[in-house]
């Protein structure tokens, strides 16, 4: 039976009061894949959960008009005073739409349906593929790591979200279809470092929804493990029904069922996030 989505009070989010000139600015990646379904949600808000908890200051920003990020940390899409669309249009501050998620204990730009008016509206703007890199450039000294959930088209909603980004994390499932798409992404990644934004680059492919009794999905595992190397993170994360519960119930589920396996990984792979940034800054 699905649980009450809780309907969280919108509030101000807590902006952190360490001195900015002490910050560096927040690490952005994307959770992007133009397929439907493959995990992008799930991953973007147990993630953000899973370096909360490792005392990482986390926002979370929402490109889909279907608002599952936002409802699933528990923030009411339906009560909201502004989102992510008036902050692309210019009609809102980031740091006015944004408010905290208290069950996940990150903050969230959120977003609801009229966020699918802004594909239209933003053809007529300025610098329409970066308003959300320049509404991010105000808020990033607030955060260690800012995480934007994409929807499930190379549209450009997903072009904004892959101009403000460093990096992109690709979840994908181990079937036999895995890969179809792959090579678009891949392309409009190579495209939009190219022309747009020489920063971005793919930082790993996320193994989700991964059942080890299948042989199949062994195989499809091995074989990315294989063709990719160290862009796969050496995290896999399982098919776990309490993650799939927790949506409903407003909680990301490394909150909502912490000793669950799915939680216990997603908290595994926002360590091996925090490792790999270490480890990129150690090279630079
Ligand atoms: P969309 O393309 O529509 O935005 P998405 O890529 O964001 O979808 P999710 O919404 O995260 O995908 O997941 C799709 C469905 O699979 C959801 O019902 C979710 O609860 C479920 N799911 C995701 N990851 C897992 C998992 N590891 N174990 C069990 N169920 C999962
Ligand atoms: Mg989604």
């Amino acid at each position: 039976m699905l649980g009450r989505v809780k309907q969280a009070k919108v509030k101000q989010a807590h902006f952190s009061d360490k001195n900015e000139n002490e910050e560096s600015m927040a690490k952005i990646f994307c959770i992007a894949n133009q397929k439907g379904g493959v995990g992008k949600t799930t991953t973007t808000v147990n993630l953000a959960a899973g370096l909360a908890k490792l005392d990482q200051r986390v926002l979370l920003v929402d490109l889909d008009p279907q608002g599952n990020a936002t409802m699933g940390a528990g923030v009411n899409k339906a009560k909201l005073s502004s989102s992510v669309y008036q902050v692309l249009l210019g009609m809102a501050k980031a740091t006015d739409a944004i408010v905290r998620s208290d069950a996940g204990a990150f903050d969230v730009l959120p977003a609801n349906r009229e966020l699918a008016g802004a594909e239209v509206e933003m053809v007529e703007l300025e610098n329409r593929d970066k308003r959300l890199r320049s509404a991010l450039d105000e808020v990033g000294a607030n955060y260690d790591f800012i995480l934007i959930d994409c929807p499930p088209a190379l549209s450009m909603l997903t072009l904004n979200g892959l101009c403000a980004a460093h990096g992109v994390i690709i979840p994908m499932q181990c079937e036999y279809y895995a890969l179809e798409g792959l090579s678009d992404l891949a392309n409009t990644i190579k495209k939009v470092s190219a022309n747009l934004n020489p920063d971005l680059k793919i930082v790993g492919l996320l193994r989700v929804m991964f059942d080890p009794r299948m042989t199949l999905s062994q195989q499809v595992s091995d074989q990315l493990e294989q063709h990719f190397g160290d862009k796969v993170f050496k995290t896999l994360i399982p098919r776990n029904v309490r993650l799939a519960e927790a949506p409903s119930y407003g909680i990301p589920g490394v909150v909502f069922d912490p000793s669950s396996k799915g939680a216990q990984a997603y908290i595994a792979f926002g360590a091996e996030m925090v490792d790999r940034i270490k480890a990129l800054d150690k090279k630079k």
